[in-house]
């Protein structure tokens, strides 16, 4: 598959609330989540699953600092899913997958049963912040819904009391798709909690709010009387920043050794991006050149892995 490089863009708000006590991040993630569907032939509750994982990830990359960082959130669940795994960074690139795409479980009355399909386990979030030691977080999962288990990874893990709403809306492809993330800042008043707690029922259907207001109608319908004062807003798209430079690299850090049992076995190597389903084929040719450059760069220890 070549890679599309049309983009459709959606939008992120930074928000201040009442006077800095609370901030809000406010997302439409309709098409970064279509995209992922379309990419990953995602059945309607795997399309639920990631697609409420990328929409948190982008707003936790928007929470990063410095403009290399990046935040990896994994889920680890028993359930038909499989793994889930998504990467955002602060310009609002997020690209992710899940194990078992095409995984669909029976709906609860008439919703998604998202629950069902990831299953118990854990939740954990890897911030690679460049030059400091990487930050990892990890709960276990509340009920698999996705919304609740952010919303005890950012008040467990990271001590900052959050309120966490996030939907995908899909039929055949995604109708909506949104999320809205509420922290309390430190010395919070009593009354900013109360307002706060008191308009949570409102949030709940983020993604049929964003499927008819869009980003700022959205803003308007549910923060107004928190007195919402918008910091900046981040186009956020599905991306994946794979090439086949990279793919090389990857190659050479199998080893010479790895190298040579492809080229006996395989005659080469097709090597595939699990985020945008890019297949890379390299030739008997090519895999020796890589050899050769393995052998200026490696280190006389490297071929000795003990794995
Ligand atoms: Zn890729």
């Amino acid at each position: 598959m070549s890679q599309d490089k049309t983009v459709f863009m959606d939008g992120l708000l930074r928000i201040s609330l009442l006077g800095g006590e609370a901030r809000a991040f406010l997302a439409e993630s309709t098409h970064m989540v279509e995209r992922a569907r379309s990419i990953h032939a995602l059945s309607r509750t795997a399309t639920a699953a990631l697609g409420r994982t990328l929409t948190l990830t982008a707003i936790m990359g928007s929470m990063l600092k410095g403009k290399d960082e990046s935040v990896t959130v994994r889920i680890d669940g028993d359930g038909p899913a499989g793994t889930i795994l998504c990467v955002g960074k602060p310009d609002g690139a997020v690209k992710g997958f899940i194990a078992h795409p095409g995984a669909e479980v029976p709906r609860r009355g008439s919703k998604l049963d998202v629950g069902a399909l990831v299953g118990r386990g854990t939740l954990s979030v890897i911030k690679d912040m460049r030059l400091r030691e990487p930050y990892v977080g990890q709960v276990e999962l509340v009920s698999g819904e996705i919304g609740e288990d952010f919303a005890m990874y950012f008040t467990s893990s990271e001590q900052t009391p959050s309120l966490v709403s996030v939907g995908v809306l899909v039929a055949d492809s995604v109708a909506s798709a949104g999320g809205l993330v509420i922290q309390l800042m430190p010395g919070a008043s009593e009354a900013a909690i109360q307002s706060i707690e008191n308009s949570a029922g409102m949030f709940m259907d983020i993604s049929r709010t964003m499927g008819e207001d869009h980003l700022e109608g959205a803003l308007e319908q549910l923060l107004t009387h928190l007195e919402p004062q918008v910091l900046d807003r981040i186009p956020i798209r599905y991306e994946c920043d794979c090439t086949r430079e990279r793919v090389e690299r990857a190659l050479m850090l199998l080893g010479s050794g790895e190298l040579r049992d492809m080229i006996e076995k395989e005659h080469g190597a097709t090597v595939d991006c699990h985020f945008c389903n890019t297949r890379r084929s390299f030739t008997q040719a090519e895999l020796e050149e890589l050899i050769v450059k393995c052998g200026t760069t490696e280190k006389p220890s490297a071929d000795a892995d003990p794995q």
